[in-house]
């Protein structure tokens, strides 16, 4: 077994451990949720501050202009592009991903009138199964939503298939879906591809461009910290873009949003995903977030995502495994995101405990602890102690108390 000095040696090797100075990590936590919300980090404290007393403060109205908040959304777009493997100007940070899902799949829909099917798969987030639900229902012309196991979804993508809507790392087993094939597979059968990249901005390395992928979405307030409820991304890819027109339009997507027209008419690339006003203070926040991603390298990061993730299961199987865990997901981390979920029938107690104790992971229904590995803040030591930590609520059964039973209405 690997012991706590091993797991300090790791550290000192890893070209990574740096980064941790730049956010603003509570003392006596081992914060493993942060493909839930992402920590702080102290770049985004200054710039809020900046922006609330300065911009807002003083500035005013003028800081649309003076302080560059009305092409903020491009710019940031532009940073998290080279994160998820995108072309530059082919991603503009809005709303959140339920509604950026709604603009993507809308548009897409709207590229293959014949077809009424739109495709995805058991594994996906309810969330973005609901938008899709959502779209066909209001469509009230036969579309519908189609939803297979994980595994079948390369045989299911047929001739009928107008849209395939795929989330590449699953929130619950971290499996990824490989982009190439079935992005390769949508197109051979005629379907436009969306893939959502909630599990993987800032986890694993980008492939949009790689992959030929016609839209994507994801999130900012996961592993890229931009802070709770920061603003979502959406890509379209460049030879897509004047050609597709979401079914959700305002005048932030407008060709001449200050002529005031009383038509719409598109703006030109990227811009016309926009819809209407955008929350510039956490606009901000995410910006500053974005630039500790500038000296990192994702396959660099992906490796240690790997190396954490193999870490944490082999000491969980070791230390736990008599206790009732067991892995949910498989053990090849090179098509696994950077979060693992372990199964145990008293999951959400168990997690309590450990919470109670400074170690943060999450539960997900019905039975998962998952716990989330930021290759950027966590060391090799985090595993490690959360490990111990894991080891003695269940040796002890420290869990097992009204306190830590009784369910809180966010998991
Ligand atoms: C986190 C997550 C979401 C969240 O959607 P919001 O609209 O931003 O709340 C959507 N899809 C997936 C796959 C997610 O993991």
């Amino acid at each position: 077994m690997i012991t706590r000095t091993e797991a300090q040696a790791m550290d000192q090797a890893d070209k990574l451990a740096h980064k941790v100075r730049e956010f603003s990590l509570p003392k006596g936590v081992i914060y493993l949720d942060g493909n839930s919300l992402g920590v702080l980090p102290l770049a985004a404290v200054e710039r809020v501050k900046h922006a609330v007393e300065i911009e807002w403060g003083r500035d005013l109205i003028t800081s649309w202009n003076k302080h560059g908040w009305f092409e903020l959304p491009r710019k940031a777009g532009n940073k998290i592009a080279r994160l998820i493997g995108a072309a530059p100007d082919s991603v503009v940070v809005a709303d959140s991903i339920s509604v950026n899902l709604f603009k993507v799949l809308s548009a897409a829909v709207a590229k293959r009138p014949g077809r009424k099917i739109i495709l995805s798969d058991s594994g996906n987030f309810p969330s973005d199964l609901y938008v899709a639900q959502g779209l066909a229902s209001f469509m009230a012309d036969g579309h519908e939503l189609r939803v297979v196991e994980p595994e079948a979804v390369m045989d299911a993508i047929t001739e009928d298939v107008a849209v395939v809507m795929i989330t590449e790392t699953d929130y619950r087993s971290a499996r990824r879906h490989n982009m190439k094939e079935i992005t390769a597979q949508a197109h051979e059968k005629g379907c436009l591809m969306i893939w959502d990249l909630a599990h993987s901005a800032g986890a694993v390395p980008g492939q949009l461009m790689d992959v030929n992928a016609d839209f994507a979405i994801g999130c900012t307030y996961k592993y890229l910290n931009g802070g709770p409820g920061s603003p979502a991304f959406v890509f379209v890819h460049p030879r897509l873009q004047n050609e597709v027109l979401p079914a959700l339009v305002g005048w932030w997507g407008h060709a001449k949003p200050f002529a005031f027209g009383q038509q719409f008419e598109a703006a030109e690339g990227i811009t016309r995903m926009q819809c209407g006003t955008q929350p510039m203070l956490s606009m901000q926040a995410l910006d500053a977030a974005l630039d500790v991603w500038a000296d990192v390298d994702m396959n660099e990061l992906y490796a240690k995502a790997q190396a954490m993730c193999a870490l944490f299961t082999e000491l969980a199987e070791q230390r736990c495994g008599a206790n009732g865990i067991s892995l949910f997901g498989g053990r090849d981390f090179s098509t696994r995101g950077s979060h693992v979920c372990l199964k145990h029938e008293q999951s959400y107690a168990i997690m309590q405990a450990l919470i109670s104790r400074g170690v943060i992971g999450d539960f997900r229904a019905p039975d998962l602890m998952r716990f989330g590995f930021a290759p950027l803040y966590n060391s090799f030591v985090d595993v490690w102690d959360a490990v111990e930590h894991l080891a003695q609520v269940l040796d002890g059964k420290l869990w097992d108390t009204a306190e830590f039973r009784e369910r809180k209405a966010v998991t």
